[in-house]
Order: C-alpha cells, then structure tokens, then sequence
C-alpha cells in the first residue's frame, strides 16, 4: 500500500531533506584525492547530527556507515574505510539519509575526484538527466511507468533532451535495484523499476519517492561483494552512476524535498 503523507509530515520531510543536501554541500567540498571514505563518513555523520537529525543508514540491516560511498564500478552500499582512499580520476556516489521526527530524506550524487575521463563525464551527465528527467514525471494523473519510462529512455539515448553529441548511446540499466516510497521508513511501497514494467499506478498528491536512476557505462549486470555482502559491483568492472532525490507529488508538479531549504 503507498502511504499519502500529510502536509506536517512533508514539512518534517522537507526539513530531514534539507539536512541531507547540506550534506552533499559538505560531500561536494570534500571529495578530493587522498581522502578516505571514512573521513567522508565523519564529516557527514557531523553535518547529520548538528542539524538535529540522526544518520538513517547507520544500522539499516546493519550497515556501518552513516553514507554509502561506492567507487568507480561500485554501484550501491559502499562501505566506509579508511583504506579506501579517492584518487585522481575516480568517481565517487555518496547516498545519504537523514531522519528527522520520524522521518527520513534520501539523496545520493556521483561526484568526479579531480579531471575525470570524458565517458565518465557523459556517464554523470546522462545519469543526472535520467534523475531530473523522471522527476518531472512525478506529478498526479500520471502512472508510476511514466517515472519509469523517462528513466530508461534517457539511459537508452532517446529521451528528447539528451544532448546531440550523446544521442542514441546506450548506457546499461541497473534491473536489481531502483527507487522507492519513503516516509516513516526509508524503503515503503511503491518499488520504482529504472524501466518500464507497465506499472500503471496512478501518482496521487503527497506520495514520496525516492527517484534513483543507477546507469552503467557498460552492461546492465551486478552483482553483490562476496567480501562484505554489502558493496554492489558492475559485473564487467565498468564504472557506474547513482544520482537520487526524494520527491513528492503535489498539485502544482514535483517537488524535491532533498534540495537546500
Ligand atoms: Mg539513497
Ligand atoms: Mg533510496
């Protein structure tokens, strides 16, 4: 069942939302060669808890982090280590979460660590419109498919705002995982496919999702880290992108809650 949230919990959201941006403000500063994924785990874990919120991930099903820092192929749930140190060249996506009263604000980004190559540029690029492109299709009368479809066809190069030069590439689309209702906890109902599923439930005011393209540079397949049964991985060892924002529809279109209030 979706949960309609009511307009104090949205404004609870907006808050916990607020808190997590402030976070990826923090993120975006402090990814630079030679930091570890732990230093960026404390200065989150700082920023989450200055602001009155406490960090959603840390004990989600036992994860040690308060941010997933997945590297270069690594897709989702990174774990935080100190010996895991960003260098020239890689890319990096950070999701975080924040709970706020109750509830919870989702975000992630993939942030390039110094001069990145140019198809990891595109990568970014393409992923970031897959996200805004599937936002704009989080408004009532419209069917969680649409979300979806937008999605996929930015990923496949043939959504209309692609940019020329990117136009008819075709990226991978991570089928594992995608985006989700989030609320009261972290992962509610609806699960939102990255593609089309013909899912014709109709988007309704005050329901929140978390919109989350995850697109590869190579093919779709990942797979789970037999080391920490944590860390996703591209099975080709290509790099991925993971750019997240919790959105609710309302009357008037999408509205981001994960943005700076
Ligand atoms: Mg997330
Ligand atoms: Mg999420």
């Amino acid at each position: 069942m979706i949960n309609r949230k009511s307009r104090e919990e949205i404004k609870l959201m907006r808050h916990a939302g607020g808190v997590v941006a402030l976070v990826h403000q923090a993120m975006k500063k402090a990814v630079v060669p030679g930091i570890s994924t732990l230093e960026l785990d404390e200065i989150a874990a700082k920023v989450i808890k200055e602001n009155k919120c406490t960090p959603t991930f840390l004990g989600y099903n036992g994860f040690p982090g308060c941010i997933c820092t997945s590297i270069n192929d690594e897709v989702v749930h990174g774990i935080p280590s100190k010996d895991r140190i960003l260098k020239e060249g890689d890319i990096i996506s950070i999701d975080a979460g924040a709970t706020y009263r109750g509830l919870v604000g989702d975000s992630a980004w993939t942030y390039a660590v110094g001069s990145i190559s140019k198809e990891c540029e595109d990568l970014l690029k393409i992923t970031e419109l897959a996200l805004f492109n599937g936002i704009a299709q989080m408004k009532p009368g419209n069917v969680l498919d649409d979300i979806s479809g937008a999605v996929e066809d930015t990923a496949l190069g043939i959504a209309s705002n692609i940019p020329d030069e990117l136009k008819g590439k075709k990226y991978g689309i991570v089928r594992q995982y995608g985006g989700h209702g989030v609320g009261r906890n972290m992962h509610e109902d609806p699960f939102l496919f990255n593609y089309r599923v013909k899912n014709n439930t109709k988007i309704k005011p005050g329901y929140v999702i978390a919109i989350e393209p995850m697109i590869n540079l190579g093919v779709d397949d990942v797979v789970v880290s037999n080391a920490d049964n944590w860390c996703v991985s591209t099975v080709d060892n290509k790099p991925s992108a993971h750019f997240e924002h919790t959105v609710t529809a309302t009357d008037d279109g999408p509205l981001i809650l994960t943005a700076l209030e």
